[in-house]
């Protein structure tokens, strides 16, 4: 471990004025969780786990998963473990789950959609991720989530899932949080019932702002539109916060935003308090967090709102913290 990471590990995620942050990191293969220890992560935030799903012909088996995952979860103990099931489809094609082809994959049968569509490789996802919870902190999250029914439907799977685990003699955790990925308007929108009824929700604004802004996230054309200083983001933001503070659900965000400085320091004026990104840009973060405080994030979010354009957003925050970060 290099001196300048043993240091910046040691330090402590806390704006000028002493408000805690928490970040976590975003892994997609199992040595990446060493990798984000390393990096100061107090946990993985996001473990993408269709990377095992990727160039084979046939989908992982369960003990191949759950090996997998135990192994992640124990680099990672006592830290927290967020393993979101497999967002397949979009614009991650895979070879091991048949995907029919569609006119719009982004708008088509993805993550969760797929997931609900095969509930037996679903299950056996599932049963590798409750077996895994024997070994360490482990929450399970949903991706692309539009709708309640959606997320009752994984929770009645899930709790199959636990009770074949358990019918086979096999240790599980007492409890496993089931958290969805704030990605898609419609949960935005209805976030006060997700808050309800989800243990957590993450925003993933990779995928928020291509959908909200229709702009396909891989478009190079389009680019220049999708941007998470984007005025309609913001609002999105602020009221999945406020929606986690009234129904005490907590927040998280694992979307790019979260490794961007300037995006990171308004984020924490919106009153978000755990983030995830890849390991890499922890140190980063957490130096530009240290050098603002809560007041002034707080002001320039305030004044943020008001505008109407991702530009004057962006110049907004830049002109106040651009200098110092
Ligand atoms: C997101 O959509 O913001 C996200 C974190 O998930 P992914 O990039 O894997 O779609
Ligand atoms: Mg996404």
């Amino acid at each position: 471990l290099s001196r300048e990471l043993s240091v910046s590990r040691d330090r402590e995620a806390t704006t000028q004025d002493g408000v805690r942050v928490t970040l976590r990191a975003n892994v997609e293969l199992p040595a990446e969780a060493i990798l984000a220890r390393d990096h100061g992560a107090e946990g993985i935030g996001l473990y993408r786990t269709e990377f095992l799903y990727i160039d084979r012909s046939l989908p992982p088996t369960e003990d191949q998963q759950f090996e997998i995952f135990r192994a992640v979860v124990e680099t990672m103990r006592p830290m927290p473990v967020t393993l979101r099931t497999f967002d397949i489809g979009g614009d991650k094609f895979m070879s091991s789950l048949k995907l029919p082809p569609e006119m719009n994959p982004m708008l088509g049968l993805r993550a969760v959609r797929l997931a609900l569509s095969q509930p037996e490789v679903f299950l056996e996802h599932l049963r590798a991720m409750v077996r895994a919870s024997a070994y360490g902190e482990v929450k399970i999250m949903i991706p692309m989530i539009a709708s309640l029914s959606e997320l009752r439907q994984v929770r009645v799977l899930l709790e199959k899932a636990i009770e074949q685990v358990k019918a086979r003699g096999l240790p599980c955790a007492d409890e496993i949080p089931l958290g969805i990925m704030v990605e898609v308007p419609a949960a935005a929108v209805l976030v006060d019932l997700f808050a309800q009824e989800a243990s957590f929700m993450s925003l993933g604004t990779n995928d928020l702002v291509q959908y909200t802004l229709a702009v396909d996230r891989t478009s190079r054309s389009l680019a220049y539109l999708a941007s998470s200083f984007d005025p309609a983001i913001l609002r999105l933001i602020r009221s999945v916060v406020r929606a986690g503070e009234g129904w005490a659900c907590p927040v998280s965000i694992c979307g790019a935003m979260a490794s961007d400085p300037l995006a990171a320091v308004l984020l924490v004026g919106l009153g978000m308090r755990d983030f995830s990104m890849e390991a890499a840009a922890i140190p980063e973060i957490k130096e530009a967090l240290r050098r603002v405080t809560l007041v002034e994030a707080e002001a320039v979010a305030r004044e943020a709102l008001r505008f109407g354009t991702s530009d004057e957003v962006e110049h907004c925050v830049a002109e106040a913290f651009a200098p110092r970060l």
